[in-house]
């Protein structure tokens, strides 16, 4: 059986960016992977090492969304990065393989430098050590479990690049000892955030999270940015100007080709079609709000997942750590 391993940095809740552009992939592809999911903790304070109350609080959030978006405890191995210590220390040993001048190309980070300008400073002098080495710390992820599929947003492919060609440096240098990964896309490779910005995400302040009550997700679909040439009810407008429509195409299928042609012609106002995506909305949560219930009221049922899984994630880290310390001849 392959095996897949992917992550998540506990630094807030899911939202729909992850749940269409990732976390359904992790549900279709469970029952067919030896499948581990790492709540990357340690990845998390690489940019939030002065909040560490978030990223505790984060890694029991982030487990509980995932398995209330159905992913099954007993198919997917749920662990906690910062207990498989193998991971600090391969990511040490890649060090050495790559540069700092193509960290500092990687286009994720940076983008990421760019958005963080609060933490790093306009001209990034404040960047530290830590947060440009992730890129490696992610290479020792999916290695140390010998991942070959790793499920991810499109965001994501130059990290998983910079992780090939790290695999290649070793095992040209050590002889073949890591697999080479490849990424699982998914069908909507990155989803558009309520702004209208390109991307969906916990930092640019423009998601809709699936933990969302009805009242916040109300106030955020009342306020997505619309076709700004509609400005009356019956004004004809452009749909693929506007993320209500963009997101009636994600959650409310069924309805979409009505909902276009009708929007072309002036015979719908947004008013109309946003309440109606907040019912679509609902719908669609309807499952994720009763499992993720069930996890609420039984917290220890989520410790004992983390834990299992833990153990299993440690058995693998360790089997990996022998052959690349063989590999690089530090196996006294
Ligand atoms: P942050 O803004 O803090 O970086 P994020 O919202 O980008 O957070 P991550 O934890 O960085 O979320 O991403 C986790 C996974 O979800 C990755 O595989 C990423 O590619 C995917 N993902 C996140 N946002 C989107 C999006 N808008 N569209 C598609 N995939 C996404
Ligand atoms: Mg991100």
């Amino acid at each position: 059986m392959k095996t897949i391993l992917t992550g998540l940095r506990p630094t807030g809740n899911l939202h729909l960016g992850h749940y269409f552009g990732a976390t359904i992939n992790y549900v279709k592809l469970q029952n067919d992977y030896e499948f581990f999911l790492e709540i990357a903790d340690v990845q998390a304070l690489t940019d939030n090492f002065n909040d560490p109350d978030k990223v505790r609080r984060n890694v029991f959030e982030i487990t509980k969304d995932l398995l209330a978006c159905g992913l099954d405890p007993k198919n997917v191995h749920f662990f906690i990065q910062s207990k498989v210590p193998e991971i600090a220390e391969l990511t040490v040993f890649y060090s050495n393989l790559v540069t700092v001048a193509r960290l500092q190309r990687n286009p994720t980070v940076k983008s990421e430098i760019a958005q963080k300008k609060e933490l790093f400073g306009n001209d990034g002098e404040s960047i530290t050590y830590g947060f440009l080495g992730y890129p490696v710390s992610q290479a020792a992820d999916i290695t140390a479990f010998k991942g070959e599929l790793v499920p991810v947003g499109e965001d994501q492919l130059p990290l998983l690049e910079q992780c090939r060609e790290i695999v290649r440096k070793f095992n040209s240098i050590y002889g073949d000892t890591l697999v080479e990964p490849d990424a699982y896309l998914s069908e909507n490779k990155r989803i558009k955030g309520l702004d209208g910005n390109d991307k969906m995400g916990k930092s640019l302040g423009n998601a809709i999270y699936l933990v969302d009550d009805d009242e916040t997700i109300s106030k955020k679909i009342m306020g997505a940015v619309t076709d700004p040439n509609k400005i009356k009810k019956d004004d004809p407008a452009d749909p693929d100007k506007c993320m209500v429509y963009y997101y009636h195409k994600l959650v409310n299928k069924d309805n979409t080709e009505n909902i276009c042609s009708e929007c072309k012609k002036g015979a719908r106002g947004c008013v109309q079609c946003k309440k109606e995506l907040i019912s679509a909305m609902q719908e669609f949560l309807k499952d994720f709000r009763e499992r993720r219930k069930v996890y609420d009221e039984n917290p220890e049922l989520v410790e004992k997942i983390l834990e299992e899984g833990t153990n299993v994630a440690k058995e693998r880290a360790k089997d990996t750590m022998k052959d690349v310390k063989h590999a690089m001849k530090i196996d006294y």
